[in-house]
């Protein structure tokens, strides 16, 4: 089932997608390419994991973690599926990453790997859009990745997923940029979900956002970035032109 939110006569509305319609709780249709999405879920925090990939640790000349490197991005963040990503004017090298969501069900705490699966609500798509100049003259990457606009999330949250093995594909202006697994994760979605509950309450509508493949680079204003992941669908956002 593909759960969205979307705006309609000044509200936000939680309906059901299926195929090119989306449901409204009466039963309702409309089609969905004539509605508004939002992001799908409204989280209190979106929990992103730096370096999950072995090949992208090795990319940016990292050591491969031994536990996961968390850090957070605030709601503020957030942009919705088809919405503009701003290009701010504090950065030269706005980057792409594609990466699988986690979405978390229900609150908890100290959540055990083998339970991680009852707390999971589903899966989504977010780009973990960074400064990458910025991100490498400061420790806190607050200025490289918690800026307005560096987390486009969507389109919509697919509840049926096995996130072990799925292909996540990440196209600029339709050329393809990234093209890998979720089984390259060093720390896969139930140890993410494990490890960031020992740390913080999970809300519902949280986001794990499980690190990037190989192949990040550059976003100019105008280009238009897809994520497509396997069995859950396709995140499309234009850039905006610089501030
Ligand atoms: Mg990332």
């Amino acid at each position: 089932m593909k759960l969205a939110r979307i705006w309609l006569d000044g509200q936000a509305l939680d309906v059901r997608v299926e195929g090119e319609e989306v449901v409204l709780p009466p039963g309702h249709r409309l089609e969905l390419s004539t509605v508004r999405l939002l992001p799908p879920t409204a989280p209190t925090k979106v929990i992103c994991v730096g370096f999950n990939y072995r090949d992208h640790a090795q990319e940016l000349e990292v050591e491969i973690p031994k536990e996961p490197l968390f850090f957070l991005k605030p709601p503020s963040a957030l942009v919705a599926h088809g919405q503009p990503i701003p290009y701010p004017a504090h950065t030269a090298q706005l980057d792409y990453e594609g990466e699988l969501a986690v979405v978390i069900a229900r609150r908890c705490r100290s959540v055990s790997r083998e339970r991680a699966r009852e707390v999971i609500l589903g899966y989504s798509i977010l780009n973990d859009v960074t400064a990458r100049d910025v991100q490498k003259v400061e420790k806190q990457w607050v200025r490289a990745k918690a800026f307005d606009g560096s987390a486009p999330y969507g389109p919509w949250v697919e509840t049926e997923l096995d996130p072990l093995d799925v292909r996540i594909i990440t196209r600029v202006n339709g050329e393809v940029r990234q093209d890998s697994s979720t089984r390259y994760m060093i720390f896969d979605v139930y140890e993410l979900v494990a490890e960031a509950s020992r740390y913080m309450t999970l809300e519902p509508g949280d986001v794990i956002a499980t690190g990037t493949p190989p192949g990040v680079g550059p976003l100019r204003p105008g280009d238009v970035v897809e994520i497509t992941v396997e069995g859950v669908g396709t995140l499309r956002n234009p850039v905006a032109a610089a501030d």
